[in-house]
């Protein structure tokens, strides 16, 4: 997925394309790689289907908000899809029925599907909220308190939005169908085009009198808390799905969801990949080269390490199961590589520095100098040396 192309890059449209710029894009690509059009072309086919995914997506104003807000991830299965439902939209409960009876009645003729009002429940839209927390509470979990404004159906017209006593009446523009129909000449010939109807917005019906209540939109508004389990494990970006705190839905059918995407700090010094996380230690030189016991920050707290002598800078480690959880189970958890930097030294004092060219002598790196007699110096540098760097 991580290849997949910009929706608007598909389309060829910029960000701010309207839906008739939108619609006009699709359809262009859509008669040029249709599989009609090009039987047996598995490029064309796969040129279809992304222009295809692209408008079903770009063309639903929730959707778009969603994919402009979170780009792909927004209707990946995010990371975990563990039984709680993680995850973002479901690309496959898009209503492909809607997208082909829009472009394709008309384009090809025939075969384009009849939209009528909706009268049956409808679950309501989803909601979206965000949650910021740090790295820790992104690896061990939460518990967050997020205020929402949800609405709820006006108990006065109960979800109606008509005046108590009244009721909306059948939309005289579209007699109830919720769209209308005309023709237009087209370069296929007449074709017929089905549009939502205007007056009523495609519910079919249109209210006359308003309730006062809600001012004729069914519904009232409140502010209300609501409690996330954030699991660990979580991931930046990745979203938890409240079922039914969302919009509520229509004609008795269920509210939406609420999608809470996680915001995770950025931590000082922990990095994180998928269920490992990566940091440095600094390791002295003497540390290095005689090899010893080094203290290491992880997300459960300092751990001692045995450095083993001659680790060269930048030799990375693995502390096994330090890592984050897996968002499935808990219990498992990724790694935590160290990569160990050492230290050069700055700022030695004259008797550092002594012990370090006296090392170096040893090391057979440099030719004697003037020897300065001191028997007890030579003998001891490499205590000296451990002295200097162990602090
Ligand atoms: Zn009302
Ligand atoms: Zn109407």
């Amino acid at each position: 997925m991580a290849d997949k192309r910009d929706y608007y890059e598909v389309l060829g449209v910029d960000k701010s394309a309207d839906d008739a710029t939108l619609k006009r894009a699709y359809r262009k690509l859509a008669k040029k790689y249709h599989p009609d059009v090009n039987p047996g072309d598995k490029e064309a086919e796969a040129k279809f289907k992304e222009a295809t995914e692209a408008y079903t997506i770009l063309s639903d104003p929730d959707k778009r908000r969603q994919y402009d807000q979170f780009g792909h991830a927004a209707f990946e299965n995010g990371g975990g899809g563990a039984g709680g439902g993680f995850g973002g939209f479901d690309f496959n409960g898009a209503d492909m029925g809607d997208i082909f009876g829009d472009i394709f009645g008309d384009l090809f003729g025939g075969g384009g599907r009849s939209r009528r009002a909706n009268n049956g429940p409808m679950k309501g839209a989803n909601l979206r909220a965000r949650v910021n927390i740090t790295f820790e509470e992104a690896v061990f979990g939460c518990e967050k308190e997020l205020e929402i404004v949800l609405k709820d159906e006006c108990t006065t017209c109960h979800g109606t939005g008509a005046k108590p006593g009244t009721s909306p009446v059948t939309c005289p523009k579209c007699n109830g169908e919720g769209q209308v129909v005309f023709t237009q000449q087209s370069m296929f010939g007449m074709v017929r085009n089905v549009q939502t109807c205007p007056d009523c917005h495609g519910t079919g019906k249109i209210i006359k009198d308003k309730c006062t209540a809600c001012r004729g939109t069914g519904y009232t508004s409140s502010r209300k808390k609501i409690q996330v389990s954030v699991p660990a494990g979580i991931d930046n970006g990745q979203s938890i799905r409240i079922r039914e705190k969302g919009e509520p839905g229509t004609n008795g059918g269920p509210r939406g969801d609420l999608l809470v995407e996680v915001n995770v700090a950025r931590h000082p010094i922990f990095q994180r990949q998928d269920m490992n996380i990566f940091s440095t230690a600094p390791l002295t030189y003497a540390q290095a080269a005689l090899g010893g016991t080094v203290r290491i920050n992880t997300v459960d707290g300092e751990v001692e390490y045995e450095v083993k002598p001659g680790t060269q800078t930048d030799t990375r480690i693995r502390l096994k199961g330090k890592g984050v959880p897996s968002l499935r189970n808990k219990n498992v958890r990724g790694d935590h590589y160290v990569t160990l930097v050492v230290q050069v030294p700055t700022n030695l004092n004259e008797e550092a520095k002594e012990a370090l060219r006296k090392f170096d002598e040893a090391c057979g790196n440099r030719p004697k100098e003037t020897a300065d007699g001191s028997e007890k110096k030579k003998k001891s540098f490499m205590d000296k040396l451990k002295e200097t760097f162990e602090d």
